[in-house]
């Protein structure tokens, strides 16, 4: 098969899961393993022989990656065919989400990095554009690197300044792709697609989950382009019938609503914690990656 499997080529939201192994501070407070990963698209609950059950136990997804599987593995089987559409012309975008600590980082420098890596073998010598607050253009694969290694440097900053930003802002990284295929000896073809790599911020901000309008500025803690984001992704996966999209409802949606929706192809990763003591932000994630299905 295809990578990122038949299914994943032609949808238009692929939304997958990665469950982190657990860290040195769940082993060291004797945190037990509370998800496994079941088969490549399956994810189950394992209580306690004490505990009085949540239905339901078992999720299932396009994809379900587990605490041996590598970035690599989750780039080719999750990511890949969505990153290089824009190649094509087709605007995409590949976010993180999950709660603060759970590998969207993580996840999100790797795959950034590999889908450069595969975009630059694709289409070598091309004009390439990063755009941050200004516009600046990629000489090279190494060049672009390091024009990446410049925006988690200055979010990096912001965190100890401001005391863990990453939990409350977004980083996006925005690729800009010209690409000129030949299409036979008379005939050439243009393409320009944004390529979004999307780092979230910690979705225990959005964790008000029946809090709309209104209701949603009462709380300051609660980030409302998270709040509009997941209004916008289930409004998405509903289909057409769905009416109105909010996208003008917050900066983050604003900014993505080309590459959201329409022909645009978006892939999410869910990013989990393995820890019982999480149980209840994993299972939000869960409950928001099956509504984006
Ligand atoms: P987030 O961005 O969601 O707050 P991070 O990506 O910073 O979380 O991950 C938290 C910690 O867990 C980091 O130290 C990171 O290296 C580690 N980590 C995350 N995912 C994995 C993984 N799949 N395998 C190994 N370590 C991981
Ligand atoms: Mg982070």
């Amino acid at each position: 098969t295809t990578p990122g499997g038949p299914r994943a080529r032609e949808e238009k939201i692929v939304v997958t899961i990665r469950l982190r192994p657990l860290n040195k501070r769940e082993q060291s407070s004797k945190d037990q393993i509370a998800w496994e990963c079941t088969d490549d698209h399956t994810i189950e609950y394992r209580p306690n022989p004490h505990e009085r059950v949540v239905q339901p136990t078992t999720f299932m997804f396009d994809k379900v990656f587990g605490p041996d599987s590598s970035t690599e593995t989750v780039y080719e089987d999750g990511v890949k065919t969505v990153a290089l559409s824009a190649l094509m012309g087709i605007n995409a975008t590949i976010f993180a989400y999950g709660q603060t600590s759970s590998g969207k980082t993580y996840t999100m420098r790797g795959i950034t990095e590999k889908a450069v890596n595969d975009i630059y073998m694709h289409i070598i010598n091309k004009g390439t554009v990063v755009e941050k607050l200004v516009e600046e253009t990629a000489k090279d694969n190494q060049h672009l690197r390091h024009l990446i290694h410049i925006c988690d440097a200055q979010r990096q900053v912001g965190e100890t300044a401001l005391n863990d930003t990453s939990s409350r802002s977004h980083q996006i990284i925005r690729l800009t792709i010209e690409s000129t295929l030949r299409e036979s000896s008379d005939c050439v073809r243009s393409y320009v697609a944004s390529l979004n790599f999307v780092d979230l911020a910690g979705s225990e901000r959005a964790s008000q989950t029946n809090a709309e309008g209104a209701r949603l500025r009462e709380g300051c803690h609660i980030n409302l382009s998270l709040m509009t984001l997941t209004t916008v992704i289930r409004k998405l996966s509903v289909g057409k019938r769905s009416g109105h999209i909010p996208y003008r409802d917050s900066k983050l949606t604003r900014i993505l609503q080309h590459s959201l929706g329409g022909n645009a192809r978006t892939a999410i990763i869910c990013t989990l914690s393995p820890a019982s003591s999480h149980v209840e932000q994993s299972r939000n994630t869960l409950f928001f990656a099956t509504r984006a299905k």
